[in-house]
């Protein structure tokens, strides 16, 4: 697969970079796109056909569930079954930022998106070209690192360019990211109290201070969620 590599300034986007990725996405396509934390390798979530691709390029093992990335709240409403009130209070302090949040599913998420489970896990990103490319494509995106399973996740273009040229339709180069070197912070948010089931950037106590008492899942799923995908 030849892929096509374009560069945009995060602080000044170039809309027709974004478009063309955005296009691409809804044909079903790869593109690599830049995150605040890592470079993230995306397609359209709703099609199974398209996570599948992200696991073929990746080498990942496909029940190892994908994050969807959404570039505003209402969008939330089609992927997910239930918005409880811990969800909105934290949504409302950490989105756009580094928090991913696993909700009950719809049914239209595909089982190849969530590896096979009823929940899905969803983020807002804070990277400017993340947000327009989400925009511009009209879809959510399942995304997780642009790198090749057990490699360690890129923070230029270069590095996706190093490792995996020829596996996606377009790599967007939006500069060096992950000046926060951290994943995003995963809790789940489907039971009473919220289970923190992977931290990152942001903290235990940080996201106690919004919801109260947060639990932790330390046990061998806990060691299963934090694998290297
Ligand atoms: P990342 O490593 O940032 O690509 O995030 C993907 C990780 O999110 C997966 O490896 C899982 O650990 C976690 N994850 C995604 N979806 C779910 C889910 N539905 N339930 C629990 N953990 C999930
Ligand atoms: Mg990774």
């Amino acid at each position: 697969m030849k892929t096509i590599v374009k560069k945009t300034d995060p602080q000044n986007i170039d809309m027709d970079v974004i478009e063309e990725g955005g296009e691409i996405l809804r044909k079903g396509g790869l593109v690599a796109f830049p995150l605040e934390t890592v470079y993230g390798l995306g397609a359209d979530a709703m099609r199974a056909e398209a996570s599948l691709k992200i696991y073929a390029a990746k080498g990942r093992s496909s029940d190892n569930p994908l994050v969807v990335h959404i570039a505003d709240i209402e969008t939330l409403d089609d992927i997910v079954s239930e918005i409880p009130e811990s969800a909105k209070k934290l949504m409302q302090r950490f989105w756009p930022g580094p928090l991913t949040l696993i909700f009950n599913k719809k049914e239209n998420v595909p089982y190849e998106t969530t590896g096979g489970l009823d929940t899905v896990a969803v983020r807002m990103p804070s990277h400017p070209v993340a947000l327009a490319l989400i925009k511009s494509s009209g879809l959510v995106i399942a995304a997780t690192s642009a790198n090749t399973s057990y490699r360690p996740s890129p923070t230029k273009a270069k590095y996706v360019i190093d490792d995996m040229y020829g596996k996606m339709d377009m790599i967007i180069d939006g500069g060096t990211v992950g000046i926060i070197s951290l994943k995003s912070t995963i809790v789940n948010v489907t039971q009473s109290t919220p289970m923190l089931l992977r931290v990152g950037y942001i903290t235990k106590s940080m996201l106690e201070e919004i919801v109260g008492n947060v639990s932790l899942w330390i046990n061998e799923m806990a060691e299963d969620s934090v694998r290297n995908g």
